[in-house]
């Protein structure tokens, strides 16, 4: 079945293609006065292949922002919570997830450019490369983690990304310790890819803090899959973020993306007892439903045209 699904996407894809190539313009501005939200993570310069899909090149994320301006009313989150939206056209609010460097040294001055505001969506612990972007560099080196494997014989026949999904839903203490492992067999790389990984700290939070461009809001202290966590950790988690983000002076401590897109009907809830005031999912799915607001996560294998009609119609 979702070979299914994604054969028909890919169709479609092609289908819109073509009608670009052949020079038919594109009819965009379908949902007047509604919000989209879209979700980004990380940008990468132009001569470095993306490793991975939460990646968009550099010059992909200004054509794209620049055709967002040009088409839609791209809103700051103050404006989204506000309800401050132009009727007569598609109203966005861009949101990048994860809290990556890139997001000031090569988003920052497309944003300023086209005076274009945005949210980071920020961990606040940044000590570490976070495991999923390390898995991704062993993948992409193709480096050997038998040695992971040998502490864990448990992993032993797992490919790569069936450790990713056991790792997923292990508790803190096993993530960190695995983390460890996998900075080490990734070490000898680490500069190479240092804009897949390294994360804004401290100091660039207070200079973005600054920016009347940027909003900074809460994606968690550690990343951790939050449908995987007991109360007593959510609450640990929301605690440490929130005060972070207080001691910081952004009003948006208690805007919440989840970390993964994680969530179930008892964390929404949760949530709304602990007075997050927006959670934020990445379904794609645009569906409604009273507490969350979903983002559409941007794809950075297809092209603008196709981008621009996923973005117009709330789902790929
Ligand atoms: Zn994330």
């Amino acid at each position: 079945m979702i070979i299914l699904v994604k054969i028909r996407l890919k169709l479609k894809w092609l289908f819109h293609d073509i009608m670009e190539w052949v020079g038919i313009p594109v009819k965009l501005n379908r949902r007047k006065g509604e919000v989209q939200v879209l979700c980004f993570h990380g940008i990468c310069s132009n001569n470095q292949a993306f490793i991975n899909g939460r990646f968009i090149l550099e010059k992909q994320c200004e054509a794209l922002l620049k055709a967002l301006d040009v088409e839609y009313n791209i809103i700051s989150l103050e404006d989204f919570i506000k309800g401050h939206q132009k009727p007569n056209k598609l109203n966005i609010l861009l949101t990048f997830d994860d809290g990556y460097l890139n997001n000031k040294t090569l988003l920052l001055p497309i944003l300023e450019k086209y005076q274009i505001p945005a949210s980071f969506f920020v961990t606040t612990k940044n000590s570490n490369p976070k495991w999923t972007d390390l898995f991704d560099i062993i993948k992409n080196e193709k480096i050997s983690f038998l040695k992971l494997q040998n502490s864990f014989p448990s992993l032993n026949g797992f490919s790569l990304n069936e450790i990713k999904k056991w790792l997923l839903v292990q508790d803190d203490k096993v993530i960190m310790e695995i983390t460890e492992l996998l900075k080490e067999l990734a070490q000898p790389f680490l500069v190479k890819y240092k804009v897949f990984w390294e994360l804004l700290d401290k100091n660039d939070l207070v200079e973005l803090k600054k920016h009347p461009l940027i909003s900074i809001a809460n994606h968690s202290v550690n990343h951790l899959s939050f449908t995987n966590l007991n109360e007593d950790e959510i609450n640990l988690e929301l605690i440490d973020s929130v005060r972070f983000l207080d001691e910081l002076e952004t009003p948006y401590s208690k805007v919440f993306a989840y970390p993964f897109g994680h969530y179930n009907e008892k964390l929404i809830q949760l949530l709304e007892s602990k007075n997050i005031e927006i959670q934020f999912s990445a379904d794609g799915s645009n569906k409604k439903r009273k507490g969350i607001t979903d983002r559409l996560v941007v794809n950075p294998f297809i092209s603008l045209r196709n981008q621009l009609k996923a973005i117009d119609n709330g789902q790929y």
